[in-house]
């Protein structure tokens, strides 16, 4: 497992994504991805599963310190008034004292950044969370995060060989803040891209390992793929036994230019 440093915590770059899993499924997917080696949970109040992944993390029987678990607050929660009890409710569904990273899940349509950002400090003073960052933000939001005082970890956004980040990616880069790649797999659009697929023939490896090795080289990039499969689980872990030859690192970053969002913005949400 690659570990990326930030802000002096050390976090496996491959994460489980876990949108659309709930119920005993999702325990028991949590469980199996736990077994098989993930370490990096990645839930949001919007999921309707923090209190599965909490009890996933509890079944495995792994000390809650072996763990970084990140939620995310939702746009209706934003206010002040419901921002630090939303974050109450989500610590009492995972059964956790904290959680290891606290996320705005996407800027509000109405109300300024700073008031939001504002109450995620509080929610960090408080103790509710151990690091904060931002998710769906682009450069002047992330500017403005960044000039109100905000360590921000991490922006978490859609990225993908099919959709274009570079300016953003290089943006980040330079601030040593880490993108966290959501839709990794471009909802099953990427893996089947001729060029993904080509490269997995080559070098005798599945097109999702293909595409998350390719994440794994880039600088300051994590990944939370979200599988319900026990085999892709495993397979979406097995990227570490290989590497990508820079011009096919190149092949890859150059599609890009094709500029494909899987992902459309958030209703209640700003995406200028
Ligand atoms: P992904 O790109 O991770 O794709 C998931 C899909 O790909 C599922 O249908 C899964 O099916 C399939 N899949 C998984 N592994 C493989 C494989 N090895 N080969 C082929 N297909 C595979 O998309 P998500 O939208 O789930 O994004 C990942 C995570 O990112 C979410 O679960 C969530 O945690 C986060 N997210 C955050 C957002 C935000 O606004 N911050 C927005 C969207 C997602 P199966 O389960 O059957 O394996």
């Amino acid at each position: 497992m690659k570990h990326l440093s930030i802000q002096g915590e050390s976090v496996p770059a491959l994460g489980l994504g876990t949108y659309r899993l709930t119920g005993r499924e999702a325990v028991k997917t949590i469980a199996k991805a736990i077994e098989l080696g993930y370490r990096h949970l990645d839930t949001a109040q919007f999921y309707h599963n923090e209190a599965e992944v909490g009890e996933g993390v509890r079944v495995s029987g792994l000390p809650r310190e072996d763990f970084f678990i990140t939620t995310k607050v939702w746009p209706d929660n934003l206010h002040a008034s419901r921002f630090l009890p939303s974050v109450e409710e989500s610590l009492r569904l995972l059964k956790m004292e904290r959680v290891d990273l606290l996320l705005i899940h996407w800027p509000h349509a109405t109300l300024p950044l700073e008031h939001y950002l504002e109450q995620l400090m509080q929610a960090r003073e408080k103790g509710y969370a151990r690091f904060v960052g931002v998710s769906n933000f682009n450069i002047g939001q992330l500017e403005r995060s960044l000039e109100f005082g905000v360590p921000v970890f991490t922006n978490q956004v859609e990225f993908h060989p099919l959709l274009d980040q570079r300016k953003l990616l290089s943006w980040m880069q330079e601030r040593r803040i880490a993108l966290t790649a959501y839709c990794p797999l471009g909802q099953g659009q990427a893996v089947r891209h001729p060029r993904v697929v080509e490269l997995a023939r080559r070098y005798q490896k599945t097109p999702a390992q293909i595409i998350l090795r390719w994440m794994m080289q880039l600088d300051g990039v994590m990944a939370i793929p979200k599988s319900a499969d026990p085999q892709r689980l495993a397979e979406n872990l097995a990227v570490f036994d290989f590497e990508l030859a820079q011009a096919d690192m190149d092949r890859l970053s150059a599609l890009q230019a094709e500029n494909r969002r899987m992902v459309p913005a958030f209703a209640g949400s700003r995406w200028d």
